[in-house]
């Protein structure tokens, strides 16, 4: 035979990137058990199981908790597509790639977006969104994004559904980055509709949107009066399938439905606030040994991720030339900056799997061996040194 294309054989990769994380080995063999039909018995009592599990991780009691078919993004798309229609206005707080892609969605939904905006790299504040909203007539819905993963800003939400509730909106969350790597309350902070991906904090593969739509969101999409424009991202037809009259839908894909089942096992395990006090002792490490070499951490300073650090490169030191060593030499990725942070910031994901003091330590300490070399000069050990201290503390 010919060989039109070479054998399966992807370097092992430390990704410390903004997604995806590493999966955990159990995550990579569930997903390579046998298939079922999708609606096959066993399946849907895996479903069922993710059903609850989602409902844990997102803190949540609401019925309407399932993965949409699709990446993070399908999981917005999913979120605004559901609840706008055309003519509805709709806040939209923007202050990275993230919310600008929110607002892109909203007006592809014939809606009219009215921004709250802060710089990038800042948190918008309550009084911007407030503001927003007395622009509105009848605002619909207001959308902000929990951890906006282009400039490592985390987003108070506390009081925010107060905000939009007493204008007669809606809290729509974007918790991609944020769940399963910090908290995430769904109920207590009064969020109507909260979506997630896989492959961020969940340290699970692409390909899945966890989702989760409360009592007033589902109201709202019960009393549509036009169909939704997406036939794929149809809750009222999804909400069949993974509700109790099981209506064929499209067919949910087993395999990814598998390592999300497991992934959430692996966080039952572990345990909500274990994880998250382990995503804040390694972002605080790393921004320890960071600061001792000279590196600061670019976004707002008291609203700074734990699972995406953005990292200011420091003038005369070229950006594409670090991360391709890192990769080439030590199989290590780490992300680029964004739009206007593009040249100006590292972004170094510490999420799920990924986020592990081992981790820390080496990225840390490849850093130090190249930077010097991109034009840099420092004396290798600082970084490394000023981490183990940070851990021993
Ligand atoms: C990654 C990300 C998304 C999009 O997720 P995809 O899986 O890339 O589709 C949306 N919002 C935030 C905050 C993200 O970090």
């Amino acid at each position: 035979m010919t060989s039109i294309a070479e054998p399966l054989q992807p370097p092992t990769r430390v990704l410390l990137g903004p997604g995806p994380s590493n999966v955990h080995p159990r995550v990579l063999r569930a997903m390579s058990v046998p298939l079922v039909g999708h609606l096959d018995p066993a399946f849907l009592r895996i479903m069922d199981e993710t059903r609850r599990l989602l409902q844990f991780v997102f803190q949540t009691r609401n019925e309407l908790t399932i993965a949409i078919s699709g990446t993070g993004s399908a999981g917005m798309e999913a979120c605004l597509t559901n609840l706008l229609e055309p003519g509805d206005e709709a806040v939209v707080c923007v202050n990275g790639v993230f919310g600008t892609r929110m607002a892109d969605i909203v007006e592809r939904c014939g809606a009219i977006v009215v921004r709250a905006e802060a710089p990038w790299g800042q948190v918008v504040e309550p009084a911007a969104i407030a503001a927003a909203l007395s622009r509105c007539r009848r605002p619909k819905l207001v959308a902000i994004v929990h951890a906006e993963t282009s400039t490592g800003a985390w987003q108070p939400l506390e009081g925010i559904a107060e905000l939009a509730h007493a204008a007669g909106a809606l809290l729509v969350v974007d918790a991609v980055t944020s769940l399963g790597g910090c908290p995430v309350r769904v109920d207590e902070w009064g969020i109507d509709a909260c979506y997630s991906g896989t492959q961020k904090c969940l340290s699970c593969p692409p390909g899945l949107a966890p989702i989760t739509f409360g009592p007033r969101a589902l109201d709202v999409l019960l009393q549509r009066r036009t169909k939704v424009q997406s036939w794929y991202l149809d809750l009222t037809m999804t909400q069949k399938y993974w509700g109790a009259e099981r209506v064929y839908h499209h067919t949910a894909p087993i395999s990814m439905n598998y390592a999300l089942h497991e992934a959430l096992r692996l966080i039952a395990e572990e345990g909500l606030e274990a994880r998250w006090s382990r995503h804040e002792r390694n972002h605080a490490a790393l921004k320890q040994g960071l600061a001792a070499i000279g590196l600061t951490i670019a976004s707002q300073p008291g609203h700074q991720l734990w699972t995406l650090n953005s990292v200011r490169i420091p003038d005369g030191v070229e950006d594409a030339r670090l991360r391709t060593a890192l990769l080439e030499e030590y199989n290590i990725e780490i992300g680029g900056g964004l739009g206007p942070l593009k040249g100006q910031t590292w972004r170094i994901g510490l999420m799920g799997e990924s986020s592990t003091a081992a981790n820390v330590l080496l990225v840390l300490s490849t850093l130090e061996r190249v930077l010097p070399r991109c034009g840099y000069p420092i004396e290798a050990g600082a970084g490394v040194a000023a981490a183990q201290r940070a851990y021993a503390a």
